[in-house]
C-alpha cells in the first residue's frame, strides 16, 4: 500500500493564477503548470525569505521536502523564462489556512480564516461584486472563465 501523500499548509491563495508571455498567442504557447504548494514554497522562500526549516515547518513538512519542493518550483519557473512558457498555478497536494477573497468594484483583497462565512459583501465598499481567489486554483469548481481556451467545459 502507497502512503498517502501529505497535505501541505499553505496561507492563502495567490490573487494572480495565470501569468503569459506578451505577444504570443495563447493558441501557441505551452504552460508550465506549478502547483499552489509549490508557489508557497517560492512565496515563503524566496518572497519572505525564510530559512528552510522555517519555511518547512510553517508548511508542515520536513525540510528536504521543502527543499525538493522548492527546487522543482525553480525548475519549472526557469522553464518558462528560458523557453517563454505560460506559468499557471493550480492544484497540488495543500490545505489553506484562509480563503481569500477580491472586491471587483473597489479591489481590496482580504483572507478570511478557514471554517469562517462567507462573505456576502465587501467589507470596504459593501458592493456585492466579489470573487473567492480561493476557486481559482483547483479547490471546488473554478468559476466561469479562468480555464484557459481550449480547455474542456
Ligand atoms: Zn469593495
Amino acid at each position: 500500500m502507497t502512503k498517502p501523500r501529505k497535505d501541505r499548509q499553505v496561507k492563502s491563495p495567490p490573487f494572480i493564477v495565470f501569468f503569459k508571455p506578451q505577444g504570443i498567442p495563447l493558441v501557441q504557447l505551452e504552460q508550465v503548470i506549478l502547483t499552489v504548494d509549490e508557489y508557497e514554497a517560492i512565496r515563503l522562500a524566496d518572497w519572505e525569505e525564510l530559512k528552510h526549516d522555517e519555511a518547512a515547518s510553517k508548511m508542515k513538512i520536513s525540510r528536504p521536502t521543502f527543499t525538493r519542493l522548492l527546487n522543482t518550483a525553480h525548475k519549472k519557473i526557469s522553464d518558462a523564462l528560458v523557453n517563454g512558457k505560460a506559468i499557471r498555478i493550480e492544484g497540488g497536494n495543500y490545505i489553506l489556512l484562509y480563503n481569500r477573497f477580491y472586491c471587483q468594484n473597489c479591489n481590496y483583497i482580504w483572507n478570511l480564516k478557514q471554517g469562517q462565512s462567507l462573505p456576502l459583501v465587501c467589507p470596504e465598499c459593501g458592493n456585492t461584486n466579489i470573487v473567492n481567489l480561493s476557486l481559482q486554483c483547483g479547490h471546488g469548481r473554478g468559476r466561469k472563465g479562468w480555464r484557459h481556451r481550449g480547455g474542456s467545459f
